[in-house]
């Protein structure tokens, strides 16, 4: 019999059930494709890749992204092996030829002798220690059991995602620091200004903007409270926006002394206070749009993103409130999340947090800790994200970025990321010694 049951074969489950198996444990894997598609899966092979074929930037030295690839492959990834075994030219960034890399995953899985793949729906959750990496389109049944255990309100199925910029690209000599009708402690939001014909212009921008299509099987998408597109406001009426998120009352221009035409707030968004996302402007405009527009309010001028705005179907639960530092949920502890239904975003981010639940998970049946990766590393700084800074009111779905990690104020802007990529490095050196030792204790292995 098994010892962890994890269910979805994605990147995420197919990711944690190696690091298990690698680690001696038995481990039934349930799939539902081949028995049951998903509205974007094409394929029954495991770890698919649903849309671009790419895991983004390979740059250990200034991009998080690479940096994490890096980390992943230290600690012996299968999705990365196999990735960079199926590489195809593109230039600084790591693609891969989709079926050949989805088909090796798919032939590791299912010959390692400690892996059962099983060919099933899983509609409630395990009774025993299990993984649920079941992804943005978890199927129906087994969502309605996740919200039975945790609350309704703690699983959502729509993302409404504002865009995010790092503080240090805010000219603070323009924003200033003010909460409406100074309330709070001062320093709760940031605020642009704009004038009329900045503000008439940013709001043909709005409309005239090219946005993103829903897909088929996202139509009929709920607004829900304070969740609508920015552009869809606009679209109201000329005005709306500034009776609604550009409302500029009880918000005093330092440089006026007086209340400006409209405003953009900007909130803190970590517990670091390196990002900040622009309040009400989840928005399904294209990108490179947004970066355009966005660029256009002052005091944005220079504003480098950590995350975009988008709204999509998405499957995911409030992590910070409902999970512990190792993905356990705090009210059933035998299960754990993976993957991006635990509000990480991406392909990448989902096999990483795949990888870390998979090694909790083998550490805790070897009767050990496993320490979590410190917050300097990429995979600390993610996982930060998931059960650590990230505000529970607010929770949305993210990337890895720079933004996560502590900050470098002391370092010249420059110098940043190679300083900050050289830290993780001594971070993930000192963090798998220490795991080394956590892992080695020779317990309850698969007998
Ligand atoms: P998945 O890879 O989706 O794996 C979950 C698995 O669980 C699936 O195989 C599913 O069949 C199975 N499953 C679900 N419910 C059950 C059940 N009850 N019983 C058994 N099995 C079940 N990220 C990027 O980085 N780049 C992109 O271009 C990108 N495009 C995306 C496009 C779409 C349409 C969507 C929805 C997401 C996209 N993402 C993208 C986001 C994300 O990275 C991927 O969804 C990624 O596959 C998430 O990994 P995962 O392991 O968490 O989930």
């Amino acid at each position: 019999t098994h010892q962890i049951h994890i269910v979805g074969g994605g990147l995420a489950g197919s990711e944690a059930a190696w690091q298990l198996a690698e680690a001696g444990f038995r481990v039934r894997l349930s799939e539902m494709r081949g028995i049951e598609g998903t509205p974007a899966h094409k394929t029954d092979d495991l770890a698919e890749l649903v849309c671009s074929n790419s895991f983004r930037s390979d740059d250990p030295e200034r991009n998080a992204v690479g940096l994490l690839h890096a980390e992943m492959r230290a600690l012996g990834s299968l999705i990365l092996r196999h990735a960079d075994a199926h590489r195809v030219p593109a230039g600084s960034a790591l693609a891969v030829d989709r079926d050949g890399f989805s088909a090796a995953v798919t032939q590791a899985v299912t010959a390692h002798p400690l892996i059962d793949l099983v060919r099933e729906r899983v509609d409630g959750l395990p009774p025993g220690p299990a993984i649920i990496a079941t992804g943005p389109l978890t199927a129906a049944p087994l969502a309605a059991a996740i919200a039975g255990e945790t609350g309704e309100d703690a699983l959502a199925f729509f993302d409404a995602l504002a865009p995010i910029v790092h503080f240090d690209t805010i000219d603070m000599e323009t924003a200033w620091f003010q909460s409406r009708w100074n309330k709070g402690d001062g320093k709760d939001y940031i605020n642009c200004a704009l004038n009329k014909d900045e503000y008439l212009a940013f709001h043909a921008g709005l409309i005239a903007g090219e946005k993103t299509a829903y897909k088929e099987w996202e139509a009929n998408t709920p607004y829900f409270d304070g969740c609508m597109p920015i552009e869809v406001m606009a679209e109201r009426g000329v005005d709306t926006l500034r009776y609604g998120p550009m409302k500029p009352v009880g918000l005093d221009d330092p440089r006026t002394g007086r209340w400006p035409y409209a405003v953009v707030q900007l909130r803190q968004d970590n517990a670091l206070g390196t990002l900040w996302n622009i309040v009400g402007f989840q928005t399904k405009l294209k990108h490179a749009e947004q970066v355009r527009l966005f660029r256009t309010i002052p005091g944005l001028q220079n504003a480098e993103f950590a995350r975009l705005g988008g709204l999509h179907r998405n499957t995911f639960l409030n992590a910070p409130r409902l999970l512990d530092h190792e993905f356990r949920l705090r009210s059933a502890p035998n299960i754990r999340f993976a993957g991006q239904i635990t509000g990480c975003e991406g392909y990448i981010e989902s096999a990483a947090i795949g990888m870390l639940a998979g090694r909790f998970a083998a550490a805790e049946l070897a009767g050990t800790t496993l320490p979590a990766p410190p917050p300097e590393t990429a995979l600390g700084a993610l996982m930060g994200h998931i059960t650590g800074g990230a505000n529970a009111e607010t929770y949305q779905p993210m990337n890895v970025n720079f933004g996560l990690f502590p900050p470098m104020p002391e370092a010249k802007k420059k110098e940043r990321k190679p300083l900050m990529a050289a830290r993780a490095r001594a971070a993930l050196a000192g963090w798998m010694g220490v795991a080394e030792a956590a892992e080695a204790t020779p317990a309850a292995q698969a007998e």
